[in-house]
């Protein structure tokens, strides 16, 4: 099978030098990194993969833009423009910028959890959950059985299940509930999507219950490009009007502009409801800074904006999602386990299919991560036993069904030959898979997010 690829909706026009190392380099710089390819050196990495989040080469426009920017304290230009856009694309009153996603999630925690609360989600994502858990919240996965299952086609595997939802609301009582958190697409499942006639039936029984539905959009631009390619119905509506479908279907959102809007730095919170966008605003004083800039300097402000406009024309989303499709083809190709089908941002290793003789008490997904580095000089991250932590309550490991290293792919950055590159590391690597003969072990754990600065030794299999 051939993979389509179409040409790219742009031309490039400034160059970053990238650097190819031996097998000997990088071996003692893995081993300074403690076997942990986020503490390697970037100069160190020849094709990075390790999330399309700021990696993203910003157009001329966007560029230009940031020379207006307003570096006003109180009430800039900037800020106008990004709410103003914002408004527009997504559709929410109150805009809050926030200097990125994590900043939106800690203000809507700190305004909506209570200690108790249940907060339902397709899946968890590391920077949302564990900010549900610092307000004493506890998350409920209620993502269809089909999203935990590599091998399944289901085409929106990032679906709720409103069965799981409906149960939940009935044992634990709406008034546990602040909001359903709903991921377009799903970051953890390989950036599997949510169906429009799903999100309609979430927002359908969370209002009966006077539940809040709050949208992780992040990526809520490559979810448009599925819901039209995938979904009936949908094919001859254009991506801005998808979008905007979407977001009217929740009561705010929290957003990381890292992702589809091309920036390397900024996010917002939207939201309608007038009270708790005021509440919002008197936290944002404290966690970000001024309510009209959020943590964003004036001219990141501009990016963004120039970002969002740029993110839904549909010859550069499809470019994108296409582009993703091509390397996870030519993986499947050449019968390497990936999560299917491939995903908006990111092809998905399935390590417990490649090392099955790892256990997953030696993090497969980490070894095969190192392994990988020192085979192509190829970064991913590891998204399985790691980086899902402790339970906070039981203090033991979490065991998700997935173990995955996620190829996450920058937009507009590396061109076809790369992805070959990347592509033939991966065989080789999936070929000589029998002579990893180890696995991993903490020598050090830190108490959040612990993939990103864990520190491993290597440990032999029993
Ligand atoms: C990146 C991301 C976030 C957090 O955003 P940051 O800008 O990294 O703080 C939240 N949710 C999802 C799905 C993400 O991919």
């Amino acid at each position: 099978m051939t993979a389509a690829y179409p040409a790219e909706p742009w031309r490039i026009k400034m160059v970053e030098p990238i650097r190819t190392t031996t097998r000997a380099e990088r071996e003692s710089a893995l081993r300074a990194a403690a076997y942990n390819p986020c503490l390697l050196r970037a100069e160190d990495v020849y094709i990075d993969l390790f999330t399309d989040s700021g990696t993203n080469a910003m157009s001329d426009r966007q560029w230009s833009a940031m020379f207006r920017g307003d570096e006003s304290y109180c009430g800039a230009s900037s800020f106008y423009r990004l709410r103003d856009t914002v408004r527009a694309y997504y559709g929410y009153e109150h805009v809050i910028p926030v200097h990125q996603g994590r900043g939106a999630e800690n203000i809507l925690s700190r305004c909506l959890i209570r200690p108790g609360h249940r907060i339902p989600g397709n899946m968890y994502f590391t920077t949302t959950r564990a900010h549900q858990e610092l307000n004493g919240g506890t998350f409920h996965d209620v993502i269809v059985d089909e999203a935990h299952n590599p091998a399944d086609e289901s085409p929106f595997k990032g679906n709720v299940d409103i069965t799981k939802l409906t149960a939940l609301i009935r044992e634990a009582g709406a008034d546990t509930i602040p909001y359903v958190c709903v991921g377009a697409p799903v970051n953890m499942a390989g950036g599997q999507p949510i169906s429009m006639e799903c999100l309609a039936r979430v927002r359908e029984l969370t209002l009966r219950h006077g539940i809040k539905v709050i949208l992780d959009a992040a990526r809520a631009v490559e979810n448009a490009y599925f819901v039209k390619s995938r979904e009936p119905g949908w094919s001859g509506r254009s991506i801005a009007g998808i979008l905007r479908a979407m977001c009217d279907l929740t009561d705010g959102a929290t957003m990381s502009a890292k992702k589809d809007s091309f920036a390397n730095i900024g996010g917002w919170l939207g939201l309608r409801d007038d009270r708790l966008a005021e509440q919002a605003r008197g936290l944002v004083v404290l966690y970000e800074g001024m309510h009209t800039y959020g943590g964003m300097a004036g001219r990141d402000m501009e990016a963004v904006a120039q970002g969002i406009v740029e993110s839904v024309q549909e010859d550069s989303i499809r470019a994108r999602i296409e582009q993703v499709g091509y390397l996870g083809r030519r993986l499947i190709d050449a019968d390497v386990p990936v999560v299917r089908p491939i995903g908006g941002h990111a092809v998905c290793l399935d390590a417990h299919a490649i090392l099955p003789h790892v256990p997953q008490p030696l993090f497969p997904a980490q070894t095969l991560l190192a392994e990988l580095y020192l085979h192509g000089g190829i970064r991913g991250v590891e998204r399985g036993i790691v980086s899902a932590g402790r339970d906070p309550v039981t203090g033991e490991n979490r065991t998700p069904a997935l173990e995955l290293v996620r190829l996450a792919i920058p937009r507009r950055v590396y061109t076809r030959a790369h992805l070959d590159a990347v592509a033939d590391a991966v065989i080789a690597l999936h070929h000589a898979r029998r002579s990893i003969e180890h696995g991993l072990r903490f020598t050090y754990e830190p108490p959040h997010l612990r993939f990103f600065q864990a520190r491993y030794e290597q440990a032999a299999i029993a």
